[in-house]
Order: C-alpha cells, then structure tokens, then sequence
C-alpha cells in the first residue's frame, strides 16, 4: 500500500453530530446487506418494523455482484438512525459491521506510486471547522481504513502500484506543480490574489510544450513563476467579464452540484424517482437561463438566481480566507481532487476544477446570505457554501463521465478559471454585478 500521508495540520474527530446520515443514500455491497439483514433488528428496536433498509441499485462493475443502497425515511435520515443521533449498526454490531461508506466518511483515499493519500471531505462540520485529533496521530486506524477501502474497491487487486523510473518521474513532476500551487496559498496574501496567481501558472503550465518540460516541471516552475509574478496587474483590476458561454457553463456547473438532494431521494421508489427527475430538469432550465427560484438543501427559502449577484462577499476576512486556503491545500493534498479527477483527467483540469470551485463555494455563500435577508456573506455562509460544494463534487463520480468532462472542458482552461472564479471571489465581482 506505500507509505501513508496526511495532509499537513489536519484534524479530525467525529463528533456524532449525525449529519452524515441524512440525505445521503449510500451504497451498500451484497456481503454488507447480508450481514445486517441476518440481524434481528426489531427485537432490539420494535421502531423498526416494517422499515424497508435497503433498494437495489445496479451490480458491482467488477465482480458483477448486486449493489445496494440504504433506503433513506421520508425525512431523508437513514433507517439505522437512532434518536438519540448514534448509528443503530455500530451499538448493536459494533463499527466494523458498518457499509465501508460509513466507515470510511469523511476520509477519502488516493493510493499513488509514491505512496498512500488521506484527504478529508468537507461536506464534514467537523472538517470545515478543523477539530479533533490530529490525523497524524492516527495512522494506524487510517491504515486499516486504507486496505479495507481498497479491497472493496478493487476485490483482488494487487496491493502495490507499479513503481518504474518513468512514473516516479511523472509524479514528480506532478509533486512540483503542488508543491508551487501550495506555495502560492500559504502565502501571506488575500485570497483573490492567490488564485489569480495559481491560476496564471496553470496557463503556462498548460500553454508550455509539455514533452519540453517533462521530467523538469520543478525547474521550469521555478525560473518561470516570478515572471508570471511580475507581469500580475492585481486581482481587482484587469479581471475580464466571462463569455456568455462560459457563464451559461458555470450556471450548469451549480445546477449539477445542487442535484444532491436528487441524488439523496432517487433511491425512494419509482413515483418520487419521477417526480425528482421533473424537478431537476426545471431546474437545469431555471439554471441555464438565470431565471426562476430553486431550493437549496439547507435553506429556509427558495432562492431567486439572480439573488447571489446582490450579495457581496468578504472572503479576505482571515476566518474565511483560512478555511478556503485550508480546503484546498488539504484537497490538494489528497491527490484525487474531486473523485476521480486526477486520475482520469490530468492534473490541470484537477486543479483547475479545484480553484473553480471557489467560485462555486462563494455563489452557495451568497445565496445562503441572501436566503437570510443579510447582503453581505459571513464565515456561517461560506462554511454553508464548502458544505454543499464539497458534499456533491467529493462524492459523486459526475466527473468521470465523461460528458461531463466533454460539456466541462472549456470552463477548465485556467484563463476562464480565473474570470469565473475571481467574479464571485472578489467583494463585488464585474460579472457577479451583471448577474452571472
Ligand atoms: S458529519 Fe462528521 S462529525 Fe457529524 S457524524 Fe458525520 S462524520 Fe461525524
């Protein structure tokens, strides 16, 4: 399995607060469904019966094997909720009879040539506010974690990636692009101007003859940065208003973040699966034309599109500007970016997807704030914002399709990146202003 890393300064805790459990119809493998339907349920909890646990959804690609979710209740929490906020499975079976879902929330693995990566999701409070136990301090159970993730995943497949001269070279490669985009969020400066500048070094990094710099990506980062550096003109001036294409493109971007509430209830039965289906093809349109109300999960009202553009958005507050910094560096960290991104796409289109959705986070605070009649985001919003975010692009393969990946690819270049990004970013962005 390699060596087991740990993002930097990264803590957690689980404080049992049972958020994990609502709205979230995770998947549950033949072998865990027989385990906890083998267990006499109702003789413990009489609440239980008649209490459907389960609905099949489709076979694991690899083995074939039936695949299953939980069967969330009308009010969206899991059926082995108990009252009181604890998982039913881990009282009565103890954590290991958990679906490794459970168990495994909210770490995320990436196992790579040059060793094995934890990430944390941020769709976590505990995550987002940074508390709990250093993870360093726990790697042993993350090396449990780690192998039973794996051999889930991948039943059979060989424990060590191969390691030859020719990867060790691309990840060292990759390693430096990291290492230079790190460098650039943990300096002392606001947060905009960090991202316009990683967002420039990934313009050249994608402009650059990539055979020329194979092999010396570090060197070439490090001659060429302070130039790019230089030529900056500043965050707040310069920034060019998106395309109406790219606009149009972000808007979809939201839209398929907001579908985790359709995501959550689609394993409910065929009725409320149409039903969900009609509500989010109004919402696509809503979305594509920058009209109508939706509903947020989360949010006591619904929320004109239009309505974040009246929000301003302080995110050089230092409580703010150090959770974002912390997300990314911490997502960065983990190598899988979002899903499996990295691996499948590159790394460019990772880490551009990645400062993109900062943009993403700001709209969702935005829309929290006006939700609440305030016109200003505060830290509450923006820790809303990563929430939501974060809860749909850290677990959902929407990326690996490669539709998706299609429809996506021209809001990724890094120039659009930065536009898109620094329009929602910045206190009050040109295109933010027009409505974006
Ligand atoms: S949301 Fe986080 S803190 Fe709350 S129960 Fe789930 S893992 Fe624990």
């Amino acid at each position: 399995m390699g060596k087991l890393e740990t993002p930097p300064g990264a803590r957690f805790t689980c404080q049992s607060c049972g958020l994990c459990c609502r709205n979230w119809s995770i998947a549950v493998t033949e072998e865990e469904r027989q385990v906890l339907a083998a267990h006499d349920w109702v003789a413990e909890y009489p609440d239980l019966r008649d209490v459907p646990f389960f609905t099949r959804s489709g076979s694991h690609p690899a083995t074939g094997q039936p695949l299953h979710r939980m069967r969330l209740r009308s009010d969206g929490t899991c059926p082995f909720l108990a009252p009181d906020g604890l998982c039913r499975i881990h009282k009565s079976l103890g954590g290991r009879a958990k679906p490794v879902v459970c168990r495994t929330y909210p770490y995320t693995v990436a196992y790579t040539p040059v060793g094995t990566f934890v990430g944390l999701r941020f769709s976590c409070p505990t995550v987002v506010a940074n508390g709990g136990a250093p993870l360093a301090e726990d790697h042993k159970y993350l090396k449990d974690l780690a192998r039973d993730f794996r051999a889930l995943a991948q039943p059979g497949a060989a424990a060590e990636e191969a390691s030859t001269a020719a990867v060790e070279a691309e990840w060292a490669d990759a390693a430096a692009v990291e290492r230079c985009v790190g460098g650039i969020f943990e300096r002392p400066c606001g947060l905009a101007e960090k991202v316009e500048l990683a967002c420039r070094v990934l313009a050249l990094l994608a402009e650059a003859k990539q055979e020329s710099i194979r092999g010396r990506v570090g060197g070439f980062l490090e001659v060429m940065t302070p130039e790019v550096e230089a030529q900056r003109t500043g965050p707040a001036e310069g920034v060019q208003a998106p395309l109406p294409n790219e606009r149009l493109l972000f808007r979809d971007l939201l839209h398929h973040i907001c579908m985790r509430e359709y995501v959550a209830y689609a394993r409910s039965g065929f009725r409320a699966r149409l039903a969900i289906r009609f509500r989010a093809l109004c919402d696509s349109f809503r979305f594509r034309f920058n009209a109508g109300r939706v509903h947020l999960t989360g949010l006591p009202v619904p929320i004109p599109l239009t309505a974040p553009a009246e929000v301003a958005s302080p995110v050089d507050d230092p409580v703010v500007a150090e959770m974002l910094t912390r997300y990314v560096l911490t997502k960065m960290f983990a190598k899988n970016y979002y899903g499996r991104l990295f691996a499948e796409w590159g790394q460019l289109p990772g880490l551009s997807l990645l400062l993109l959705s900062l943009g993403a986070i700001a709209w969702f605070a935005r829309a929290s704030a006006w939700a609440r009649g305030a016109r200003v985001s505060t830290y509450e919003d923006f820790r809303f914002g990563v929430r939501y975010v974060d809860y749909t692009l850290g677990a959902s393969d929407l990326f690996a399709r490669k539709i998706i990946r299609f429809q996506m690819g021209p809001i990724l270049r890094p120039d659009t990146v930065r536009k898109l990004c620094l329009s929602y970013l910045l206190p009050a962005g040109p295109t933010a202003a027009a409505g974006t």
